[in-house]
């Protein structure tokens, strides 16, 4: 179904709709776009809403209940006050009820939590995923009171996953059939659908999440299947930016950047982008920006196919700040083919990605990064896929370096521009700061550095005046 104005799946991230005056903006910026394109909304949880959510639940879990009672009221005012400010009486007589509704879920879910103790993981994502339901009725309502026609829809009817609660895994083909099917009546009608970011469902029907900042996935997913011409990601800076800002405050925006140099600075942490947000939009080639809800005039930062002629070498810094590194030595016992094949192997069926990766075939030695919270798991898959091997003291026990912060340089242009990693040591050692590990990719796409966590601030402040980015 295609019309002639262009469709834009636009996303609002937590930030951008936390409070009844980013709600009335939000509505606002959407109004405007809607009177000169077709318009699909994602929405996140009110800002601070999941955090508060999940820690409701782990105390709920731990049989006390005054704690969630507290979150319940918090929860209630939050929305509540949206519901005053933004809405007319008609309107507040609608929502209000469905709002009531969401809060009793959350109290039959901690009620629940607290009676077995226990958290299952497919009840956290049902608790977890209530904040999108909230402020998708919200933010719609709120269209609707500017004379805009809106509808709440639940993402769980649109994105079917696998399930993996927590970190589920779309079927691509499958969502893509749905979300037309579902949205197709009411985009016939003219109405803008406001859809609910981080939440799925498997095929039997059952709430899922696609991991904590999944809302900017499930905008590309959906703007993919829509075949929407553009995907905008609203949020709270300007763009994509040469670092985090809150490292490096000397940070500006990239107008420009390619899905490979997008997908690898989310891969490696710049939470402006969820990791997987690229993947959906590859295909057709759908130019995705992100843009500042609080500065909508500024064109923001495009995230399409490589531009021709752009300036080679570093394009922007990102860090992973709490990882480890592991160390697992075959001796003389393993191959270093065989030793390589079982780690990753053990890695693999939990899915735990690692971030860089250096070998030492004479020695027998293969190092790797993973993040701080995959250590314990890590550390007990090793031990037991090398239990006997380590019995028998064929080989040692995995070593860890903890504390260890990772600076990745990316830039689609680094390849065939000698003397960046020089640079970056160069930059290091002036400032003695120790390089633990660095592993550059064939690809050339992206330079990691691992450094003492201690010093991640200091370290990319360093190669960011390095090249002058
Ligand atoms: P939202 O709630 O809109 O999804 P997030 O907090 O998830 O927003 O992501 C935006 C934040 O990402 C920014 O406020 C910024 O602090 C952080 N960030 C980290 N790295 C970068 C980067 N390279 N460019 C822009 N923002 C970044
Ligand atoms: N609300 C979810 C989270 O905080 C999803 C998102 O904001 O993208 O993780
Ligand atoms: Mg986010």
């Amino acid at each position: 179904m295609r019309s002639a104005r262009p469709l834009r799946t636009m996303k609002f991230g937590g930030t951008s709709v936390g409070n009844a005056e980013c709600v009335g903006r939000v509505a606002a910026l959407v109004a405007d776009e809607a009177a000169g394109a077709e318009v699909v909304v994602v929405v996140s949880a009110m800002g601070g809403v999941t955090d508060m959510l999940i820690r409701a639940a782990t105390e709920a879990s731990r049989g006390d209940r005054e704690d969630w009672k507290g979150a319940r009221q918090e929860l209630a005012r939050r929305h509540r006050e949206v519901a005053d400010t933004l809405l007319y009486a008609g309107e507040q007589a609608q929502v209000l009820p469905r709002l009531a509704e969401e809060i009793g879920n959350f109290e039959n879910l901690c009620s629940g939590f607290s009676l077995v103790r226990e958290i299952t993981p497919r009840g956290m994502d049902a608790l977890s995923s209530l904040g999108e339901k909230m402020s998708a009725l919200l933010v719609a309502a709120a269209l609707r009171s500017k004379g805009c026609a809106a509808e709440a829809v639940d993402a769980t009817e649109l994105i079917v996953t696998d399930d993996h609660f927590g970190n589920a895994s779309p079927h691509f083909d499958e969502t893509a059939v749905r979300t037309r099917d579902r949205l197709a009546p009411l985009r016939r009608r003219g109405l803008i659908p406001v859809v609910t970011g981080f939440r799925g469902a498997t095929r039997e029907g059952v709430c899922t999440t696609l991991g904590r900042g999944g809302s900017d996935y499930s905008a590309t997913l959906i703007g993919a299947a829509l075949e929407s011409d553009e995907v905008w990601i609203w949020t709270d800076v300007d763009g994509v930016m040469t670092a985090d800002p809150r490292l490096v405050p000397a940070a500006h925006i990239v107008p420009e950047i390619s899905y490979r140099e997008a997908a690898e600075l989310a891969f490696f942490g710049a939470k402006v982008l969820h990791p997987k947000t690229i993947q959906p939009v590859l295909k057709r080639q759908i130019p995705v920006w992100i843009k500042n809800t609080f500065n909508p005039s500024c064109p923001g930062t495009r995230i399409g196919a490589a531009p021709a002629g752009a300036r080679p070498g570093v394009k922007a810094l990102t860090t992973v700040s709490k990882a480890d590194l592991i160390t697992v030595s075959g001796r003389d016992r393993l191959s270093f083919a065989e030793l390589a094949a079982r780690v990753f192997q053990s890695l693999s069926r939990d899915d735990i990605p690692t971030l860089m990766v250096t070998q030492s075939s004479a020695d027998n030695v293969l190092c790797f990064a993973v993040h701080d919270a995959d250590l314990l798991h890590v550390r007990s898959a090793l031990e037991k896929a090398f239990e006997l091997e380590i019995l028998h003291d064929y080989i040692a026990p995995p070593e860890v370096v903890p504390q260890v912060a990772i600076v990745v340089l990316v830039g689609e242009n680094m390849k065939g521009t000698p003397g960046i990693s020089g640079r970056a040591f160069g930059a290091l050692g002036r400032r003695d700061i120790n390089i633990i590990a660095i592993a550059q990719g064939s690809s050339e796409l992206s330079i990691s550095l691992a450094v003492n966590a201690g010093q991640v601030k200091e370290a990319v402040t360093a190669i960011h005046e390095e090249f002058e980015l």
